[in-house]
């Protein structure tokens, strides 16, 4: 049997296709349900229904052999302990440095306001520019307009968060999407069943991405 963690919203929804085109569509919805150990219709898979950011944690702990996590929670968690052999294509964003609409921001001591602390720092870091993080859980386009930032840092899809707080974007980051992640030592001890299971879902986002 072979556990997989996922997080409920916008990735188990983008994943369910996905996981019927395995074959192994789950026996329930994570939103009709309050269980968090899911069955799927293939017996040897079943789903641990977590939060995003803590995805790679199950995985790299080895509490789930396999993972769906967005890059932006895995370049913040640091991929310790995981492989991570295979690009979803679903839940796709940019990360983003943003500030109020017009702003000048200052060249050198820029207040950074967001939820991925570690990998806003590594990327100002890798660009010699100094950068003071503050971490924030949420409502992260708030920040500039109260003062508690010059800018952000966050996700950006269709952008529409941003022009509704007055905010633009100044340089995108990264581009995310959401990866299949494997638990090291399960590739090496489940070669087979892992292997297996690689290959079926390689096989459903090339048909997914076909369609
Ligand atoms: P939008 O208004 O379409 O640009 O979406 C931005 C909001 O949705 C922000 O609050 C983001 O944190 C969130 N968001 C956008 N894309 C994703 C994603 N792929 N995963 C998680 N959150 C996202």
């Amino acid at each position: 049997m072979l556990t997989l963690a996922v997080s409920k919203g916008r990735i188990f929804d983008e994943c369910l296709p996905l996981l019927e085109a395995l074959d192994a569509a789950p026996a329930n919805h994570p939103d009709s349900s309050r269980r968090l150990v899911v069955p799927t219709q293939d017996a040897d898979l079943r789903l641990l229904i977590v939060r995003a950011a803590d995805v790679p944690t199950y995985v790299q702990h080895g509490a789930a052999d396999l993972g769906v996590a967005g890059k932006d929670v895995l370049l913040e968690h640091g991929g310790e302990g995981l492989y991570e052999p295979l690009d979803l294509r679903i839940a796709r964003c940019t990360m983003v440095l943003a500030a109020p609409r017009g702003a000048a921001l200052p060249a050198g001591h820029l207040r950074v306001a967001t939820k991925y602390v570690r990998c806003t720092q590594r990327y100002f870091a890798a660009r010699g520019r100094q950068v003071e993080t503050i971490k924030l859980y949420g409502s992260m386009e708030l920040a500039p307009g109260v003062g508690l930032a010059d800018a952000i840092v966050d996700l950006v899809d269709t952008g529409g968060t941003l022009r509704a707080n007055g905010l633009e974007v100044v340089e995108p980051m990264y581009c995310i999407s959401a990866r299949l992640v494997v638990n090291k030592a399960a590739m090496k001890m489940q070669h087979e069943k892992v292997g297996d299971m690689l290959r079926r879902w390689a096989e459903a986002v090339e048909a997914e991405v076909r369609a």
